[in-house]
């Protein structure tokens, strides 16, 4: 992906809504797959629920209608309506009550086992794809990476993951219950009166999509205001942070209509609104109550004509309330759905990207790299920055346990050598070959299970120096992970904390000091006993002693290993068995430490500058 994405989310919240945008269910269907049955009876109690809802409301109106019937048959009989409510008296207030105490204790018992039901395969669901989120999120290229900000990405998924999860367990019910809510009552509000129900439906829903599309302009309004407020607050914290430039200069007058200007329009944009609240007050007068009003008027003349029983007006009543209810109540579901299918859609990406490592679960091969490795005619440059040519034509070799230094200037492609070497980037042109194969062909976590990598800024998990060690091989003893650490120079300064090995690093823990967490790496890459080793060595000078310390430990460490050292320290330098001078991409010279001086070239100048630490 490009930088495009890292917008994506915005860009999200403005998209209308597309019929494709269903395509996102599709994708979801492996996750609903294993739940199909759940969701179906998940879905079958909220169906069943929904229409004792209306089953409930029929007879709370027929409550209302009791007293004035004064035990008379209601006048407007059906025989739809004897075959619902077939066998009861409806004239008993008691049996009423019986029946509906009964059928809110089934509402009851349905909700509460439709609730755990839908939050038990949703959170399953969850499981399966915030795993897989995240086995797509370390399974990607390494450019995947540099190409957004992490923060950025982490907070998108647990968004979109959470936005997904509302449309499972609330959202989707919510939808069904407001759909038979609206149908069902709909239905039978025309079932008592027609003349009614059309003249209903014609004010009320209408009045109340007004209303809802209204409140959305109000609140677009006073997110408005509230920005414009906090763009003057800045003029006035850039002002006083600056203060002496706008002295200096005598510009007060000039910030003064600058912040007059930003609080005018803040003083329009609130006007604006409370224009806009005043309108929808007096229109909720006008036209709810109004519609309210009518249909109620509309039904007391139908009343009086006896063409309505009063308890079918009492019912009609409470369903037109439930009707406009789900209306509104759809109206916020269909915001709440379409962005739950962004989520799907934006995850779904993620998890169809292109992946460096296809499947997780699979067996790692063990590879022998303790052969000569070689850059052959490399090629090389950064994705994103096409017309910058960083390895131009690069050849190099690394016997069997030989240790190479590459020196050379900042920026001359050192460290993009150790990322190719990694794998974390790939030759444009050319091959890495090791003893003539290309190490493109060789799986790749086999491949880098035999290298160790130690980075120039070590950074420690937040765990204890034992687990930080184990890293390098996650199945290690205790002994082995004792042994690596004294082979590091690092056993006495861990022994030397209170809890050894169990000591915290990092935030909670003891803060270690640079040489400490080099020794820490060094041991974590002894452990893991790798046939090539890369080592990247910080640029910042350490104190004698550690300095001392760290030399000996990584003398221990590339003992007959093939060694790449990105070397910044005249002593690493001089040890090496040969050094590499690389300029602009390309290598310039070769040799060891006392050829290289007598060559009077380019690190021969650079021993001059002082350019070693
Ligand atoms: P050195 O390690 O010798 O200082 P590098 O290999 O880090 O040099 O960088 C070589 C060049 O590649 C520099 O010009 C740098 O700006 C560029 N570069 C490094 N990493 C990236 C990247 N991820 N994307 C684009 N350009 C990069």
């Amino acid at each position: 992906m490009n930088s495009e994405s890292t917008t994506a989310p915005e860009k999200r919240e403005k998209k209308r809504f597309k019929l494709s945008d269903l395509k996102g269910f599709k994708q979801m269907a492996p996750y609903l797959r294993p739940h199909r049955a759940g969701f179906t009876l998940g879905i079958f109690l909220i169906s069943v629920s929904s229409i004792l809802t209306l089953f409930v409301t029929r007879l709370w109106g027929q409550l209302g209608g009791v007293g004035i019937m004064g035990g008379e048959k209601s006048s407007v009989g059906n025989e739809f309506e004897g075959g619902i409510l077939d066998g009861l008296d409806l004239n008993n207030l008691e049996t009423i009550g019986w029946t509906i105490a009964t059928v809110l204790l089934i509402q009851a018992t349905m909700s509460f086992f439709r609730v755990y039901l839908f939050a038990n395969m949703t959170e399953k669901m969850m499981l399966t794809l915030r795993r897989d989120a995240f086995e797509a999120v370390v399974s990607m290229p390494m450019d995947f990476y540099h190409n957004r900000r992490v923060g950025d990405l982490n907070s998108r998924i647990s968004a979109d993951i959470t936005s997904i999860q509302d449309t499972f367990t609330l959202t989707l019910a919510e939808l069904i219950r407001q759909s038979i809510m609206l149908v069902g009552g709909i239905a039978a509000l025309a079932y008592f009166s027609v003349d009614l129900t059309l003249m209903m439906l014609v004010t009320l829903p209408v009045v109340v999509l007004v209303a809802i599309v209204f409140g959305k302009f109000i609140k677009r309004l006073s997110k408005e205001t509230q920005d414009e407020i906090a763009a003057s607050n800045v003029i006035v914290q850039e002002v006083l942070t600056g203060i002496v430039n706008v002295k200096a200069f005598a510009n007060e007058w000039f910030e003064r209509s600058r912040y007059t200007t930003s609080i005018s329009s803040v003083k329009d944009l609130a006007m604006k609104g409370a224009i806009g609240r005043g309108s929808f007050a007096s229109f909720i007068i006008l036209f709810i109550f109004g519609a309210i009003t009518l249909v109620i008027f509309k039904g007391a003349a139908l009343m009086q004509s006896g063409d309505l029983a009063s308890e079918h007006f009492f019912t009609f009543l409470l369903m037109t309330g439930l009707v406009a209810g789900s209306v509104g109540g759809l109206a916020n579901l269909f915001g709440v759905v379409q962005k739950g299918l962004g989520a799907v859609e934006s995850l779904m990406e993620l998890l169809n990207e292109e992946r460096e490592i296809k499947g997780l679960d699979s067996e790692i091969p063990t590879l022998n790299l303790r052969q000569p490795l070689r850059f052959e005619n490399v090629n090389f440059h950064y994705k994103t920055r096409k017309d910058l040519t960083i390895l131009n034509n690069l050849s190099l070799e690394i016997r069997a346990g030989e240790q190479v230094a590459l020196v050379g200037p900042s920026g001359a492609g050192k460290s993009t050598i150790a990322s190719l070497m990694l794998r974390f980037e790939t030759p444009i042109d050319g091959a890495i070959l090791i003893n003539g194969k290309d190490v493109a062909t060789m799986d790749l976590r086999g491949y880098r299970k035999r290298i160790a990598y130690v980075p120039q800024e070590v950074i420690l998990f937040g765990d204890d120096i034992r687990t930080n060690i184990a890293y390098g091989k996650l199945d290690a003893t205790d002994e082995e992970i004792r042994d690596a650490a004294k082979r590091a120079y690092a056993l006495e300064f861990i022994e030397n904390f209170p809890d050894g090995f169990a000591t915290l690093v990092g935030e909670r823990g003891i803060q270690l000091s640079g040489g400490q967490r080099q020794r820490i790496a060094i041991a974590r890459a002894i452990l893991r006993d790798p046939d090539i080793l890369i080592l990247d060595e910080a640029t910042s000078a350490l104190d004698s002693v550690s300095e001392k310390e760290v030399q000996a430990a990584l003398e221990e460490l590339m003992k007959d290993r093939s060694t790449l050292i990105i070397a910044h320290r005249l002593s690493t330098i001089k040890n090496a068995h040969r050094i590499v001078v690389l300029v602009e991409g390309e290598v310039a010279e070769s040799g060891t430490h006392a050829e290289l001086i007598s060559n009077k070239g380019p690190y021969f100048r650079q021993i001059q500058s002082q350019d070693f630490v």
